[in-house]
Order: structure tokens, then C-alpha cells, then sequence
């Protein structure tokens, strides 16, 4: 994959944002900046406002307070969705009865958003095979989608999210659900893509897996709790944040990273 990244080093860059639901806000005043070729672990407790500071991220909710800017574009400005795949969870299991192929999924990557009419167009595009493959599931493209294992199934959505070759890959607690077996080969995926120069933004609540893989990480609960290093997060902090000791997770985590 070749990145065009503008000559921009800055993929994302948020400025005090906050956003709220109801009354109560889910994120309040996060500031943080993404440069492009970075591995980011986004880790924070279940309701810690990860994924709402995903959808902001993605332009799907607008912010209360603060600023957003992808690729160096203000959001409002922000055009070049192709350069940015997006995985969501699976959590138990995708499309179970629907007679539809890992392909014909992967190739619905190639459309901004879904027309009855481009849905069933045949999908086995030299794109989509190359985003088979880069996902490891070459051989899957024409199994059902309900037959396949979760792991299985979530390189399928990350293969979809790959279709247009985005720069900027996100994924939301993608990894959850899977056993570790799949687990090792999503982190080989995103290695490798990262290698390649592809900016990853990986969200999840397991934060030895991702202390172990990403270049940084980034920790929230409603507000930024940490930003730096993986090695730099000190227990005194995980266990703020989190609320209970985190000693044995973070002991095997940092002694494989040092
Ligand atoms: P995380 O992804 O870290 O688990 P979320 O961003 O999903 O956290 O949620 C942050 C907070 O916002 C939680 O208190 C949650 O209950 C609330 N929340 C999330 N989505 C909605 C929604 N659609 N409507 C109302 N409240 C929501
Ligand atoms: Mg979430």
C-alpha cells in the first residue's frame, strides 16, 4: 500500500472536545493529536467514551465544544472519507442467516453507502481480491458469511475497511470476541499495514494486548487520562483509571515490550 499522506503529519487532531448525549457528558475536553504512521491504542474502561469519541472522529456526531481536523481539514471541510476505514465490533457473530459471500461484503467497501442497485453488483474486483488478501482471507472470498468464525468474519470487515486503501484505519473494539488465535492474526494485519504506512487507531478496553502492539497509547475516562508511550503508563495511573489494581496485566504487557 502506498500512503499519500499530503505532506501532512498530523492525521487527526482534536481541540477540547466535548460531547454529550443528555445532560451528562461522555467526553469532555479531549485534546489530542494522531500524526499519520502512528500505532495509537485508544483504552479507557466499558463507558469510558471511547466509541463516542470515535464517532466524533468519524464525523457522525458533531461535537458540543472544540474543534476536529482529519488530515490537516477542518471535518466540516473534510471530504476524503476514502482515506479512512473503519472496523466495527462483531460481537457475536455477523449476517448469520444471510446467503451473502465474504466477497460481496468486502466489496461493499467500495461504495459510499448502500444503493439497492450497486449491493449485488458482482464483487470479486481486483480491489477486493487484493483486500482479501492483504486481510488474509483470500480463500474465504466465496464462503458464506454465517459460516465463517468471528475471527474469520472480523478480517472480513477489516478487508472491507481496506478496499479503498485508507491511510487511516480504525477499529472499534474489533479484537473483542475473538479467540487468541485470531486475535494474534488481526495485530499481524495491522503490524503489517502499519509497516506500510498505514495510520492505526485501535479502541479496546484490553489494555495489555494493545500495550504490547501500539506506539502509543492514549487513555480516557470522559477526559484524557494519559497520552505518551505504552512504557510510561504507570501502574498508579491504570489503576486510577481503571479503578482496581492492574498489576499482573501490566507486569506481562511491559515485560515483553521492554
Ligand atoms: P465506551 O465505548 O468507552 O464503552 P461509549 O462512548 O460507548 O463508551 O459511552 C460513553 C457514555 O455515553 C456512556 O455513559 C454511555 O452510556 C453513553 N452513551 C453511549 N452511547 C449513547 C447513546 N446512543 N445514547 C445515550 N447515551 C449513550
Ligand atoms: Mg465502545
Amino acid at each position: 500500500l502506498d500512503v499519500i499522506t499530503d505532506g501532512n503529519s498530523i492525521a487527526i487532531e482534536l481541540r477540547n472536545v466535548s460531547f454529550g448525549y443528555s445532560d451528562n457528558l461522555a467526553i469532555e475536553g479531549i485534546s489530542l493529536k494522531i500524526s499519520h504512521g502512528d500505532f495509537v491504542a485508544l483504552v479507557g474502561p466499558n463507558g469510558s467514551g471511547k466509541s463516542t469519541l470515535v464517532k466524533v472522529i468519524l464525523g457522525l456526531v458533531k461535537p458540543s465544544t472544540g474543534s476536529v481536523e482529519l488530515m490537516g481539514t477542518p471535518i466540516n471541510k473534510f471530504s476524503d472519507w476514502k482515506a479512512i476505514g473503519y472496523v466495527p465490533q462483531i460481537s457475536s457473530g455477523l449476517h448469520n442467516q444471510f446467503p451473502i459471500t465474504a466477497a460481496e461484503i468486502v466489496s461493499h467497501g467500495s461504495y459510499r453507502g448502500i444503493s439497492p442497485f450497486n449491493f449485488w453488483k458482482t464483487p470479486k474486483t481486483p480491489e477486493v481480491q487484493r483486500a482479501l488478501e492483504v486481510a488474509g482471507i483470500r480463500d474465504l472470498g466465496d464462503r458464506r458469511i454465517g459460516d465463517l468464525s468471528t475471527g474469520q468474519q472480523q478480517r472480513v470487515l477489516i478487508a472491507r475497511a481496506l478496499v479503498r486503501q485508507p491511510s487511516l484505519l480504525i477499529l472499534d473494539e474489533a479484537i473483542a470476541g475473538i479467540d487468541a488465535q485470531g486475535e494474534e492474526l488481526v495485530y499481524r494485519i495491522l503490524r503489517d499495514l502499519n509497516a506500510k504506512g498505514v495510520t492505526v487507531l485501535l479502541v479496546s478496553h484490553d489494555i495489555g494486548a494493545v500495550i504490547r502492539e501500539a506506539n502509543t497509547v492514549a487513555c480516557i475516562n470522559r477526559t484524557v487520562a494519559f497520552h505518551g508511550k505504552p512504557h510510561d503508563l504507570t501502574q498508579e495511573e491504570l489503576t486510577t483509571l481503571y479503578g482496581y489494581p492492574m498489576e499482573v496485566l501490566l507486569h506481562d504487557a511491559l515485560h515483553e515490550h521492554r
